[in-house]
């Protein structure tokens, strides 16, 4: 089976499975911050600390005068605290020199490629940060693809499971259908946390059971 089909496939069972997800766009700025946050920790954890954060610092411009222990202080929850603080005041710093200001509005006018090249060229932001910015700040159609879609696209056949999450990116974006990247982003994260789950997946129950290169090949071997 072509790619193109074995995507629109899962899709459509993913839907089937959990409903079309819906969600609320959160200001692109917030939501970089937010994906900084989310490196190497739960969505609770990271939850906590961006609330945290925001106590501490109810605006940017506080956070970037704040000196870099209290910063690190509230964002405790999400570990790597010193790494985060550092990254999310250069971030803060670089924004406001780039666009005169605390947003990333000016971001809008611009393409996907044109928004991922421009954010991937700072250190610390990968695609997968670029891409949660451009499908959940600015309402984009794109699929970012974090370490359950990885897990999931190796396991269905769509790439080769020894490839890297970013080159895994590249390879379903142009086969995802119109219109559904976004939300189909989101079924992945609930099908990775709820059935395929990185270890023992539940695949006696698994809609996509027919459609797994994993599970054909355990059997074989
Ligand atoms: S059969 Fe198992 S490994 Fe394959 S997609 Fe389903 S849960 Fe994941």
């Amino acid at each position: 089976m072509k790619i193109d089909r074995k995507i629109r496939r899962t899709v459509e069972i993913l839907e089937e499975e959990f409903g079309v997800p819906t969600w609320r766009s959160k200001d692109p700025l917030d939501e970089l911050v937010v994906t900084i946050l989310s490196q190497n920790t739960n969505d609770r954890n990271r939850d906590l600390a961006y609330r945290r954060l925001r106590e501490a610092f109810p605006t940017w411009r506080k956070l970037l005068d704040a000196d870099l222990p209290s910063v690190e202080e509230a964002i405790r929850p999400a570990g790597l605290g010193g790494q985060k603080s550092g990254r999310i005041k250069e971030t803060l710093e670089w924004v406001v020199k780039e666009f005169n200001g605390f947003t990333l509005s000016p971001l809008d006018k611009m393409s996907d490629d044109a928004v991922i090249d421009l954010l991937t060229a700072r250190k610390g932001i990968g695609v997968k940060t670029a891409a949660v910015v451009l499908a959940f700040g600015f309402g984009r159609d794109i699929c970012p693809v974090d370490t359950h879609v990885h897990r999931i696209a190796g396991r269905l056949g769509w790439v080769n499971g020894k490839t890297t999450a970013e080159a895994t990116f590249h390879a379903i974006r142009p086969h995802i259908p119109t219109g559904k990247a976004a939300s189909f982003h989101l079924n992945l994260l609930k099908f990775g946390r709820t059935i395929c789950t990185a270890r023992n997946p539940g695949c006696g129950g698994c809609p996509l059971q027919r459609d797994c290169t994993w599970i054909k090949n355990k059997s074989v071997a």
